[in-house]
């Protein structure tokens, strides 16, 4: 029998096949399964032996440091993670080595990362070896943060060197803060502009914009991420950025016009894309007829400057929507009415497209009791593999709207799928979540294409 060694809740760990020479790793013999915090996961064959293949930031906190890890898959395995949810993993074997001790370990890939440790270790791979002291910490080897980063090379990208604005409103939300982190990644400068600071001359000869009483130009590429309130001025900062020779991510006139619902749906319709029956009309006299037109009760109506759900709401019957388009209508709101897709059960489906293609796409289902399946209505994500007529449908329309980056909503009816609604400023939260894809790094990749024909 061999002696117990004893740890504190949180040991560095070396993973030595993996190439991560030194991990952090909570130790819990409450969690059951081991797990690595890994992003662009994916399987793949060789010598017909199943591998998978991922990324991981190993250190804490520090998302330039990038591992590519490559492993024997051992299987699939379903986990509860601490959220309560459950899902399937890629689960690895692999030696593992402790202070001087070394063992085999089996361990699951999983990107959701909630507690900030890169590696939790559960009491399975323990196997009888470890005595944990949870009021304890580092009873083996006391790396400081920045000793194990200098253990690994920081990504450095040879492309490098574009000055990239976003331009934007706040610079803590979970898609900015992404962006400015992915562009730094790949080497460029990064220059976040808040719209609501920014000025400018536009009959000077230099187009340029001023920030916080400095001049911001000679920039090669601006990220528009506007909040509806601030469309139009927003669009006028980047068409500044633009006329100074900026390669606009999302032109101004194709956000503008995105954020016209019913515009967006006109011009959609005009190029055979399918959707929802949909209705619209100003004045009270015809509403009787325009909730025949939608095929009657339940139908939706919405707001046409709404996002986020807010301003889409459910008529159960003919009498509901008449009230409730005609109180909308006294307000002078304008609003269309839509066929209700009941069959689709609250849930709709997000696709990612950037410069063409779907990169990245989820299922998004309502929170109980509620037919919105939008994220911030309490709406729950998970990755999906969408039809080749959804791929085709999501493309199609996101070159119709003109916009480079959007996430195009598409509900499946039982008469095949149909578009909702494309967005220009699609948040990264949900899709990076649910895909463990790294988006904010395919949006200025998107760039460099753009700008350096790469
Ligand atoms: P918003 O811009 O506020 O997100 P959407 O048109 O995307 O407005 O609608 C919000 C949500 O409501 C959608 O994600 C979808 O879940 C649901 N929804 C919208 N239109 C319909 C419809 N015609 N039938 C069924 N559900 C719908
Ligand atoms: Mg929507």
């Amino acid at each position: 029998m061999q002696d117990k060694i004893v740890v504190g809740r949180e040991e560095w760990c070396a993973l030595a096949e993996l190439k991560l020479p030194a991990i952090k790793a909570r130790i819990d013999s409450g969690a059951r399964t081991s797990a690595l915090h890994a992003f662009n996961i994916h399987s793949f064959v060789k010598n017909d032996e199943d591998w998978v293949a991922f990324d991981i930031h190993p250190i804490q906190n520090n998302r330039r440091i990038i591992q590519h890890c490559k492993a024997r898959l051992v299987g699939q395995r379903m986990v509860k993670s601490s959220s309560g949810q459950n899902e399937k993993r890629h689960v690895i074997k692999t030696p593992i080595t402790m202070g001087t001790e070394s063992w085999e370990i089996e361990i699951t890939l999983t990107n959701r990362d909630t507690m900030g440790y890169r590696m939790l270790l559960g009491r399975e791979a323990m196997k009888g070896r470890i005595l944990v002291d949870p009021d304890g910490v580092m009873y083996h080897s006391h790396i400081a943060d920045e000793q194990a980063s200098s253990l690994y090379k920081t990504t450095r990208p040879a492309k490098g060197g574009l000055r990239i604005v976003l331009l934007a409103s706040n610079p803590d939300l979970y898609s900015n803060r992404r962006i400015m982190e992915a562009g730094e990644i790949r080497g460029h400068e990064m220059i976040f502009v808040n719209v609501r600071e920014a000025y400018m001359n536009i009959s000077a000869r230099r187009r340029a914009v001023h920030y916080r009483e400095e001049l911001v130009d000679e920039v090669d590429a601006v990220i528009p991420r506007l909040r509806p309130a601030l469309t139009y001025y927003g669009c006028a900062v980047a068409r500044q950025f633009q006329s100074g020779g900026a390669f606009c991510l999302n032109e101004s006139y194709a956000i503008k016009r995105s954020r016209d619902k019913l515009l967006s749906l006109q011009m959609l319709a005009d190029k055979g894309i399918e959707m929802p029956l949909t209705g619209f009309a100003s004045s009270p006299e015809n509403t009787r007829d325009l909730i025949k037109q939608v095929g009657g009760a339940p139908l939706v109506v919405k707001l046409l400057e709404g996002t986020q759900g807010v301003g889409v709401v459910l008529a159960e019957t003919n009498k509901a929507a008449e009230s409730v388009i005609n109180a909308f209508k006294s307000l002078k709101a304008n609003i269309l009415v839509q066929e209700f897709i009941k069959e689709a059960q609250g849930s709709d489906i997000r696709c990612f497209v950037i410069d063409g293609k779907v990169v990245g796409s989820m299922m998004r289902t309502a929170a109980e009791g509620e037919f919105r399946a939008n994220i911030h209505r309490g709406g729950t994500a998970s990755a999906i593999k969408v039809t080749a007529e959804e791929r085709k449908m999501a493309i199609a329309s996101a070159k119709i709207m003109g916009l480079k980056v959007s996430g195009v909503d598409i509900i499946r009816s039982s008469s095949g799928p149909k578009v909702l609604e494309v967005n220009s400023s699609p948040g990264l939260e949900g899709i990076e979540a649910a895909t463990g894809k790294d988006i904010a790094s395919l949006m200025i990749a998107a760039i460099e294409k753009q700008v350096m024909g790469k």
